[in-house]
């Protein structure tokens, strides 16, 4: 009985997953197949306290605990095509926060190394990633604005908070050709940024009003706000 149960709501939850992906990403131009398919087969629910799974694949961020959120799938969709991963890359997550993200990313570049800075979060986060098996990724708890000196370069960063600045550090951990994605602005709303570095150039273009938890650290906020 059991196990029929579990089997019916898991085809329910991929039902759900291939909605979002037809009616939520694919109409608003996230159009790598990369990106679509990892949507279609990362279980965001298993991300999520019990009492939200069935909200999981619904249009809007969620709240993960500790004041922080869970990004709308469309964003993450969004943020992950723009690094135009192909599945050879090693990329670098600032704010692991429950995982989901980095799940994406793992299923789509070689190997992912994220960063958080609260540490119950890591410790959730980390226990989702073995239940799924996932394991080229590693995660540790620091101020990610200060990147990840050890394992840099990185072909791809990803910010998964918003900073007043892009952090130069995370620049200089950039590998060449490299891009990184980072909401930057204000408290309240910033701009989804792209910075990109080719043959020694950095250039950036803001690509669309987004709004996204603070970055707290050395080249973030200074603290958390409310
Ligand atoms: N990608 C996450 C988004 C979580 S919200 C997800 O899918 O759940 C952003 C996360 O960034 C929060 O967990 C927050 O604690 C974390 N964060 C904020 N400033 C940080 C910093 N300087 N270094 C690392 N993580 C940070």
């Amino acid at each position: 009985m059991t196990v029929l149960f579990s089997a019916a709501s898991t085809h329910a939850y991929e039902k759900a997953r291939s909605r979002m992906v037809r009616e939520q990403l694919e109409p608003r131009g996230i159009n790598d197949p990369r990106v679509l398919a990892a949507m279609d087969r990362v279980p965001r629910h298993l991300f999520v306290d019990d009492a939200l799974h069935a909200q999981a694949y619904g249009d809007f961020p969620l709240p993960i605990g500790e004041g922080q959120t869970i990004s709308q799938p469309y964003m993450v969709a969004l943020m992950t095509q723009l690094l135009g991963l192909t599945g050879k890359e090693r990329v670098l997550e600032v704010g692991t926060g429950c995982g989901y993200q980095t799940a994406v990313l793992a299923a789509l570049c070689e190997q992912v190394y994220t960063v958080e800075r609260i540490k119950a979060l890591h410790v959730r986060a980390r226990r989702v990633f073995d239940r799924l098996h996932i394991f080229n990724l590693l995660g540790k708890i620091d101020d990610g604005t200060l990147g990840w000196p050890e394992h840099a370069p990185y072909d791809a960063i990803i910010v998964t908070a918003a900073g007043p600045t892009v952090p130069d550090p995370l620049v200089e951990q950039l590998a060449d050709p490299g891009v990184l994605v980072i909401p930057v602005g204000e408290r309240g709303s910033q701009q989804l940024v792209v910075v990109r570095k080719e043959a020694g150039e950095v250039t950036s273009r803001t690509v669309e009003d987004v709004r996204f938890v603070s970055l707290i650290g050395d080249h973030g906020w200074r603290e958390q706000h409310g």
